[in-house]
């Protein structure tokens, strides 16, 4: 009977940083590939040529949309091996030692795998960041080194939004002659992104972040630079990423970026009106709260952390009523405890334990903000 009633609700959901619903426009795309038009764009005869025309389209598509060129597009299976390849191609794969430099609110697939990197020799050294996650600039000069093989920063935090000033970073790496990585997962599709103006060697990026399928990524390497592949067995992207392409994928990211690089002003614009709608019911209430987020964010991100109390049981609260939100990362959504990126930018500890991420997204309506901002204002006063 429970179970009947709550699937009878209207589902209110606001986590879209973990991840979206695929567009109608990118599915009818990627149709065609799954059913009918099969082939392996790696054999010889007519049919296949189609496809593999089909593939240089979709990295057209989207080498135009980050002002790149389509030879600089790798197809990947999605942020988390874009970030590895970018890793350990600079390092191990290379035959080279020496430091990362990263920053402490990297996603997991930037930490966990300068962790296993330290087993190589790699070391990893990190930036300082001020209470919204911002970079310290003067701090990343000071880390650089000889011996540096790589600085990977991400543009946006997936938790807390910050976007970070990239260009004046990559600056100081290169006046060093170093190598630098953004990690675009969540900037990609919310925020312009050009890599020609960021000046970035490398940057990576997840298709289910912009409304297209999960499994699907790529990794934009500057003309130039040889990248050691990570993953070989086969001639497939250049030589540099083996293994039969997810065509129907490919198609289905060129198509949602495109779409969501073209909707990106009405879309941002709304994000900010919601998120507005949100921050003032929280400012008109008495219920005590940080706000996290920097000055500039991903639109639509908002973390926030109320006074003494559990994020996690605000968000199963709001789970019974229907509206889908988060407390940290989806990689670590099932672990009680404060995430790395709320210790670094140094929430107080009476307010940490009681963070939640509220990531709008298209399908949100003000309706949905009212009713979002009513329910935490709810929850968290019936606790105190
Ligand atoms: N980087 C960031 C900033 C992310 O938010 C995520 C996913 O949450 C990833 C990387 C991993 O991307 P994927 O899920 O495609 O492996």
């Amino acid at each position: 009977m429970h179970t009947i009633w709550l699937n009878m609700m209207k589902k209110i959901y606001a986590d879209h940083a973990a991840t979206t619903n695929v567009d109608e426009l990118v599915l009818d795309s990627m149709i065609p590939f799954l059913n009918g038009r099969y082939e392996n764009p790696s054999q010889p005869y007519s049919g296949a040529y189609q496809i593999k025309k089909e593939l240089y389209l979709a990295r057209e598509r989207i080498a135009r949309c980050i002002n790149a060129a389509p030879e600089e597009i790798y197809f990947t299976s999605g942020g988390t091996e874009s970030n590895n390849w970018v890793l350990y191609g600079n390092t191990v794969l290379n035959n080279k030692n020496g430091t990362i430099i990263t920053s402490p609110i990297e996603h997991h697939s930037i930490g966990e795998c300068c962790k296993q990197l330290s087993k190589f020799g790699i070391t990893t050294k990190t930036v300082d960041v001020d209470a919204h996650g911002i970079v310290d600039s003067d701090s990343l000069n000071r880390l650089i080194t000889d011996d540096t093989a790589i600085v990977s920063i991400m543009l946006a935090n997936n938790e807390i939004g910050t976007i970070q000033n990239i260009k004046e970073l990559v600056k100081i790496a290169h006046q060093h002659g170093i190598l630098f990585h953004t990690d675009a997962v969540q900037a990609l599709g919310h925020i312009p992104v050009d890599v020609k103006d960021l000046d970035v060697d490398f940057l990576s990026s997840s298709a289910h972040k912009y409304n297209g399928p999960k499994g699907i990524g790529f990794l934009y390497v500057r003309k130039g630079i040889d990248i050691a592949p990570l993953i070989v067995g086969g001639s497939q992207e250049n030589n540099h990423r083996a293994g039969t392409e997810n065509i129907a994928s490919i198609v289905g990211m060129s198509v949602a970026l495109e779409l969501n690089c073209k909707r990106m002003t009405e879309f941002t614009q709304k994000m900010a009106e919601l998120e507005k709608v949100i921050i003032s019911a929280f400012e008109k209430s008495d219920i005590e709260y940080v706000y996290n987020c920097g000055q500039k964010h991903i639109p639509g991100l908002i973390n926030v952390s109320f006074k003494n109390i559990s994020g996690e049981m605000i968000l199963h609260r709001l789970d019974l009523k229907g509206i889908l939100v988060s407390t940290g990362s989806a990689c670590n959504g099932y672990k009680n405890e404060i995430s790395d990126v709320i210790k670094s930018i140094k929430v107080s500890k009476e307010y940490a334990e009681g963070t939640i991420r509220i990531s709008l997204g298209i399908d949100n309506t003000f309706e949905d903000a009212v009713l979002i901002a009513n329910s935490i204002i709810d929850v968290v006063k019936s606790t105190n």
